[in-house]
């Protein structure tokens, strides 16, 4: 079968589209899952091993080895993302911003190819597909302002917890008359800009390594929060 990466005619293994490292703090798979009754069947919380053929695995490998590994150590093992933040701004300095930029991208390019119901919602026209496909491969994160990602860092419910056990279906909406992506996963709430021009003014992950995260409560997230309608609050274990 062909590699979505590499295109060559190869053995596929089991890909992940969200990589599994993220998931080391959701420590239940369900703990609210049953919850979610407010009837959007393509929305909700992500399970773990939520994983499909898409990749050979030279190309696995490469994810791994050139992208992820990286985000792992500089999120979790250096511990960059806090447990608990009580400041209005999330700064972070001096990362790759090529690893960094290529490791988001590339879950976004894996959720636009998965046919995975939890991922249905995020459909890539087909020209970002293949555009951000061979930025991939060829280790070029392009400019700051092609495909702009920005972020939040999310708390806890009236608490300065990083809530960094929630994972949750991507979606695509409309952003200033731009089309964007976002996803919830390692404590982030993150918005990708699906275009070659970027937004005015944002706060987005900066070629010179910046990170600087707004921090918002989730419930002030409105377009999360939307997935429990209907849901007493109290009842979601955060
Ligand atoms: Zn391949």
């Amino acid at each position: 079968m062909k590699c979505e990466l590499c295109l060559q005619d190869k053995i596929l293994c089991h890909s992940h589209i969200i990589p599994e490292f993220f998931y080391r703090s959701t420590y239940n798979d369900k703990h609210f899952m049953a919850k979610l009754t407010n009837g959007r069947s393509k929305a909700g919380y992500i399970p773990k091993g939520q994983y499909e053929k898409l990749l050979c695995a030279d190309c696995e490998t490469f994810l791994n080895v050139e992208y992820e590994t990286y985000f792992d150590n500089l999120w979790y093992s250096n511990k960059t993302l806090p447990t608990t933040f009580n400041e209005k701004v999330f700064t972070v300095n001096g990362i790759d911003y090529s690893k960094f930029k290529l490791c988001l991208l590339s879950i976004l390019w894996r959720a636009s190819i998965s046919s995975r119901d939890v991922f249905a919602m995020v459909k890539l026209p087909k020209k970002h597909e293949e555009q951000i496909r061979k930025m991939l491969l060829k280790k070029d994160p392009g400019e700051e302002t092609l495909y702009q990602i920005f972020a939040s860092l999310l708390l806890s419910p009236g608490t300065t917890k990083i809530l960094d056990n929630l994972i949750v279906s991507p979606m695509m909406e409309e952003f200033e008359n731009k089309q964007v992506c976002t996803f919830v996963f390692g404590g982030c709430y993150w918005l990708f800009v699906i275009d070659e021009q970027p937004l005015i003014n944002p706060i987005a992950i900066s070629a010179n390594g910046n990170l600087n995260f707004p921090v918002h409560d989730i419930l002030d997230i409105k377009p999360i929060m939307s997935f429990f309608d209907g849901v007493e609050k109290d009842s979601i274990k955060w």
